[in-house]
């Protein structure tokens, strides 16, 4: 590969230092959010996240390239602020994807760290305008791009003027069906064996599916990879794209802390955060104390909703059968996926639909009441 000129392997690998954090040396750098920045809210709870598991940059895409003209296409430069205010907050730096020329102007002012995604691979001409900025570029490998066309698309970059490329491998087309794309982690070392620069795996675009990130996130780092690019949001079942391939929080923060062991068995550095916290009974009964006030207040919320509910429901038609067995089957099925014993929500949730049933009919009663005796004093 004779045009690697810049992009070809040196004496030393290359690592890239942008505000405090290092992509490339010992420690393996955990980037992690939503696939699109969607609301505050949203950035904010991700960004808590990324920090509780030990990560050093959020990432959600502002402008989606998207398959369909139809699908969202991002918030543009409101989300843009978002993105970097939710990151500011929690001392993490920040990555998003520029889409062309326009979108790379504007976001080199604000964010730490671009993206160039897989359907721009090729665009030589964001190439080029990528080698003119002073951030470093994340470079997605194009869809069915060769190692060869990537390392290629990477010296369009370093031969336009910047050094700080690194390398992301996010899963390539193969006949496979199982999976949205095919995670090629013997990319990693041939690309480390062809180039100097740094190189970070994408499971969550090469899966397609929340349940292979754990697993695929632990090869890429037994497989060499100097960072990890893990799709993750707050309510995964409402995401406006790549839902069921984005880990929920706890996921994200459960797969942080088993990054560390695998990162040590090859003479790499991983340390979550959360983990590293001395844990005594008094800071575990406090940790459980605040999530049972979340439990009791999300309670109270629902049963708000409850009682709106039976304004719009007859009183013969209060108890719904068919949507309590839908809603204890999602719930069962997501407390599998964050490991919970079935029975728990089995037990729980009837409880539940009882009493919220009950205060409907009740309600009921009581509205219909009100409206005799207005009938009557009339
Ligand atoms: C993304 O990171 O949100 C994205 C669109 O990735 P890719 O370009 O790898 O599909
Ligand atoms: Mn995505």
């Amino acid at each position: 590969m004779k045009d690697l000129k810049l992009a070809g392997l040196k004496a030393e690998r290359s690592a890239i230092e942008v505000n405090g954090v290092t992509i490339g040396g010992k420690e393996i750098i955990l980037i992690g959010g939503p696939c699109a920045v969607e609301s505050s809210i949203q950035m904010r709870q991700s960004a808590e996240t990324v920090k509780k598991a030990g990560g050093k940059i959020l990432r959600g895409g502002v402008f989606k390239p998207r398959t369909s003209p139809y699908s969202f296409q991002g918030l543009g430069r409101e989300g843009l602020n978002y993105l970097v205010q939710a990151a500011r907050e929690q001392d993490l730096l920040c990555v998003t994807e520029a889409i062309d020329v326009a979108s790379l102007k504007l976001v080199a002012e604000q964010i730490d760290i671009i993206q160039i995604g897989a359907r721009n691979m090729q665009n030589f001409e964001l190439l080029k305008m990528a080698g003119k900025i002073n951030k470093p570029i994340i470079l997605k490998r194009g869809l069915s791009a060769t190692i060869e066309e990537w390392l290629l698309a990477a010296e369009y970059i370093l031969s336009s003027g910047n050094p700080h490329v690194i390398l992301c491998e996010r899963g390539i087309r193969t006949y496979e069906p199982s999976t949205r794309n095919t995670l090629d982690l013997s990319a990693v070392g041939v690309a480390k064996e062809l180039s100097h620069l740094p190189v970070i795996v994408d499971p969550s675009h090469a899966a397609g599916r929340r349940d292979l990130i754990s697993s695929l996130s632990k090869a890429a780092i037994a497989s060499g990879a100097d960072g990890l690019l893990i799709e993750m949001h707050p309510n995964p079942a409402e995401a406006v794209s790549d839902g069921p391939q984005s880990l929920h929080p706890e996921q994200f923060v459960q797969l942080a802390g088993e990054l560390g062991v695998v990162a040590e068995a090859v003479n790499r550095v991983f340390a979550c955060r959360q983990k590293n916290k001395e844990e005594t009974l008094e800071s575990l009964r406090n940790e459980i104390d605040d999530i049972d006030q979340t439990i009791i207040e999300g309670l109270a919320a629902r049963m708000q909703i409850v009682s709106k509910v039976a304004d719009k429901k007859r009183l013969d038609r209060v108890k719904d059968n068919t949507r309590e067995k839908e809603v204890i089957q999602r719930l069962t099925s997501l407390g599998d996926e964050l490991k919970l014993p079935p029975e728990l929500v089995k037990k729980i949730y009837p409880i539940i639909f009882e009493v919220a049933v009950q205060s409907q009919i009740k309600r009921k009663l009581v509205r219909e009441k009100e409206i005799d005796c207005s009938l009557v004093s009339r």
